[in-house]
């Protein structure tokens, strides 16, 4: 399970923006990668300190969050997925924190701008649709996806970039009343990268890219949503030179089963039961998303009559057990008879045994809707 951003930054819920940063700052200086080379659980912590903050420091992402938890960013992409932010979301988010590359006033030269964090050029993502049955979603399915990703060109050859010698960014240095200020932006020649192609093949584009067929394996868990997002790591298009790749987005659209309708986790179905089965009882083979399922009619069963099975619904993502399958009993009625069975339902019409005389468990409808929410 993931962490409370509150826990994760040590304050409590209610607290205010200013002590939002004055926290996140202070996690920021301790596990920041240039203090803990090598400490990779120091970097795992600046990840989720950076993550936290970028969540609680946007006041409608903080609301979605503290309504929803995690739960909030499931569904469309951001931190979807146990993705995470990556380094350089992270140091272009100093810039609200430390003031930037104001170098000047005793600031934090090295961090975010000017310092030896180069930046890191990543690819575009590609965002690709998926229709799934009931079924893919409620046991997981394994999809082979066929992408169109752009992959650096074989035969590309690049060389530092001569504008920023290879740093990725240009440093300007301009006098205001406020004193020496120092600007750090990327480079505008190689676009931070800090290379430039030097060869590349006739069939590259301008970036030393060119367009691929590839079938990607998209393992898709079960119980997803409709609209959610799911996020393949570097499965986009590629970066030129030693940029990485983007990620190919995959939102998740559910198609609609002929007899099952879902709600949430839980299942409906609606079981149309004839009035001689109501009478007599009788048993039924009903769908469910692991196939069918045989079930009993008690004699004497009341229409709008709901039979849980439990657990026979759609696995929570979130991993926290699974819903169940509603079974709606609906007595059908005949609307035209013979001569010889209007005869026999005219005999029982004065019959007292077919007055209705509900007892306790035959709940009308709204009571038993009231009982299934509460
Ligand atoms: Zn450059």
């Amino acid at each position: 399970m993931k962490e409370d951003y509150y826990e994760i930054l040590g304050i409590s819920k209610g607290a205010s923006d200013a002590e939002i940063k004055k926290a996140y700052r202070k996690m920021a200086l301790k596990y920041h990668p240039d203090k803990n080379p090598d400490d990779s659980s120091a970097e795992e912590k600046f990840k989720k300190a950076a993550e936290a903050y970028e969540v609680l420091s946007n006041a409608d992402k903080k609301a979605r969050y503290d309504q929803f938890g995690h739960q909030a960013f499931d569904g469309n992409g951001g931190f979807g997925g146990g993705g995470g932010m990556n380094m350089d979301d992270i140091f272009s988010q100093f810039g609200d924190i430390f003031g930037g590359g104001f170098g000047g006033g005793g600031g934090f030269s090295g961090f975010g701008g000017g310092g030896r964090q180069q930046r890191v050029v990543k690819g575009s993502n590609l965002r690709i649709r998926v229709t799934l049955s009931l079924e893919d979603v409620a046991n997981g399915v394994e999809k082979k996806i066929k992408v169109k990703r752009k992959i650096q060109a074989p035969g590309t050859t690049y060389k530092t970039c001569s504008t920023c010698n290879g740093a990725g960014q240009v440093t300007r240095v301009t006098n205001t009343i406020l004193g020496r200020m120092q600007t750090a932006s990327a480079c505008p020649t190689c676009g931070g990268a800090g290379q430039t192609i030097d060869k590349k093949p006739d069939d590259a584009d301008a970036h030393g890219l060119k367009v691929s067929d590839e079938t990607v394996t998209v393992k898709i868990p079960a119980g997803v949503v409709d609209g959610m997002q799911l996020k393949v790591t570097g499965k986009g298009n590629d970066a030129p030179g030693n940029g990485i790749a983007g990620d190919l987005l995959v939102a998740i659209q559910e198609e609609e089963h002929p007899t099952l309708k879902r709600e949430g986790d839980n299942l409906h179905y609606d079981m149309y039961v004839s009035l001689p089965d109501a009478v007599l009882g009788n048993s039924k083979e009903i769908d469910t998303v692991t196939g069918k399922v045989r079930i009993k009619i008690e004699p004497g069963v009341q229409s709008g009559k709901i039979l849980r099975l439990r657990g026979k619904g759609i696995p929570s993502i979130n991993g926290y057990g699974k819903g169940d399958l509603l079974v709606h009993v609906n007595v059908w009625t005949p609307k035209t008879l013979s001569k010889k069975q209007k005869a026999f339902f005219e005999s029982m019409k004065e019959d007292e045994h077919f007055e209705p005389k509900p007892e306790s468990s035959d709940k009308s409808f709204f009571e038993k809707v009231k009982d299934m929410f509460s």
